[in-house]
């Protein structure tokens, strides 16, 4: 963790914002930089708990701070402490705290005794430019308040990130949601993340979504999510080309486009587009790239130098063939369209069920065309498997889409993610 003060841009000063916002302080616009507005909503955060009111986000600060980043706080039982006490305290409820803590008996607390107490703010949040340490960091805040969903490793990324995965249910129905294939489409690991939390929350709450009881979801189905396909990728467009990256003069001479990463980089750290690397028409699509001049390493569109040449397409690829999955969506952003069919490749209820996506999220459904149908995951999945395998296409507009579109996306999208799970 980086020292924040006056001036200090980036993805970690956009969290700290919004957290501040989101635990009643006015930080002003959640646009990553720390002005006069965000020192102040610092100063007065510190003032609150008894830190020194310098305005600078150092160790000390940031100590207290990062429970609340994480959702959670740990706690020792003092004498005369009720969960009921405890969760005043701590502006949550007694239902979360019996969640995080399974088997804890609120009648019996013994004095000394660890127990979790999560904050009443949600782990995941929407208003923030989403990296993958800000990713790995959500992941453990869910794990801990939600200790029933499971937290797994699919891969590394060329630079070594963990392709983190995370198991929704334990029924026989296995399906598999993936997002960030493409590095300016990080929103989509703001829908899976969000998806994640709602869906862990009205598990524990016995809740329904949409209509949808998540405990028959959770019992007949098992979802898998890999919310960060290319995080080398993400980082390079949210945090940019740090000077220590092994590829940094390569990655320098690869975005020939005259605009900044941020603007353009959809591939992985070794300008390979991931959602072009898949063992399936391959060799057509490269044949068909080196025409259109996409025949080195690049922002996008290069399928590298043969089919599964990147870690990370190896490992969704041997995530993939170690589930029995019925169904997978990968989810990318432009356009608002589902793809769902491959070579006539696609069983004929792929249709059906591409039609009753459409139907819940408001998106048209259609069959690729061009170079955008071959050698993608889906193609792939429809390839080996014949089964249903959809791109989803979300938002408007040019990537990266604006983290303003988010509320629009998850709306769209929330009974799609739900109604896959059990059709
Ligand atoms: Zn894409």
């Amino acid at each position: 963790m980086r020292t924040l003060k006056l001036g200090s841009r980036g993805p970690d000063v956009m969290e700290i914002q919004a957290l501040l916002k989101k635990i009643g302080y006015n930080p002003g616009p959640i646009d990553g930089i720390l002005g006069r507005q965000t020192r102040q909503a610092v100063i007065n955060f510190q003032r609150n708990n008894e830190l020194v009111p310098d305005g600078i986000i150092g160790p000390q600060t940031y100590r207290v701070l990062e429970p609340l980043l994480m959702g959670y706080d740990t706690y020792y039982i003092q004498p005369g402490d009720t969960l009921w006490e405890i969760a005043r305290k701590y502006y949550t409820t007694v239902q979360r705290i019996v969640t995080a803590n399974p088997g804890i008996n609120p009648y019996q607390l013994r004095i000394g005794q660890k127990i979790i107490v999560p904050y009443g703010i949600d782990v995941v949040d929407t208003n923030v430019e989403y990296t993958y340490e800000i990713m790995e960091r959500d992941i453990r805040g869910l794990k801990v308040r939600y200790p029933f969903i499971e937290v797994g490793v699919a891969g590394q990324s060329v630079l070594g990130k963990n392709l983190y995965y995370i198991k929704l249910g334990e029924g026989p129905n296995q399906v598999f949601y993936n997002g960030a294939h493409h590095a300016l489409e990080w929103i989509t690991v703001s829908l899976l993340m969000k998806f994640t939390e709602n869906f862990s929350k009205a598990y524990a709450e016995g809740r329904s979504i949409r209509g949808y009881d998540v405990e028959s979801i959770w019992n007949q189905s098992t979802i898998y999510i890999l919310p960060m396909v290319n995080p080398d990728g993400v980082n390079l467009v949210l945090k940019g080309l740090d000077p220590s990256n092994p590829y940094y003069d390569e990655l320098l001479r690869w975005n020939d486009t005259g605009l900044p990463f941020s603007q353009v980089w959809q591939a992985n750290i070794r300008g390979v587009d991931i959602n072009h690397n898949y063992n399936a028409l391959w060799q057509t699509y490269k044949e068909l790239a080196e025409e259109l001049g996409f025949d080195e390493p690049g922002p996008y569109r290069y399928p590298g130098p043969y089919p599964e040449s990147e870690p990370e397409t190896r490992a969704v690829v041997s995530f993939t063939r170690n589930h029995n999955f019925r169904l997978v969506l990968a989810y990318h952003s432009q356009g608002q369209v589902i793809y769902w069919n491959f070579q006539n490749l696609a069983p004929p209820e792929a249709r059906r069920i591409g039609e009753m996506f459409a139907a819940v999220s408001g998106y048209v459904l259609a069959e690729p065309f061009g170079t955008a149908s071959y050698s993608g995951y889906k193609d792939w999945f429809i390839q080996e498997y014949r089964r249903p395998g959809y791109t989803i296409e979300v938002g408007r507009g040019r990537n990266p889409l604006p983290i303003s579109q988010f509320d629009m996306i998850y709306n769209n999208n929330e009974e799609l993610l739900l109604l896959a799970a059990v059709v």
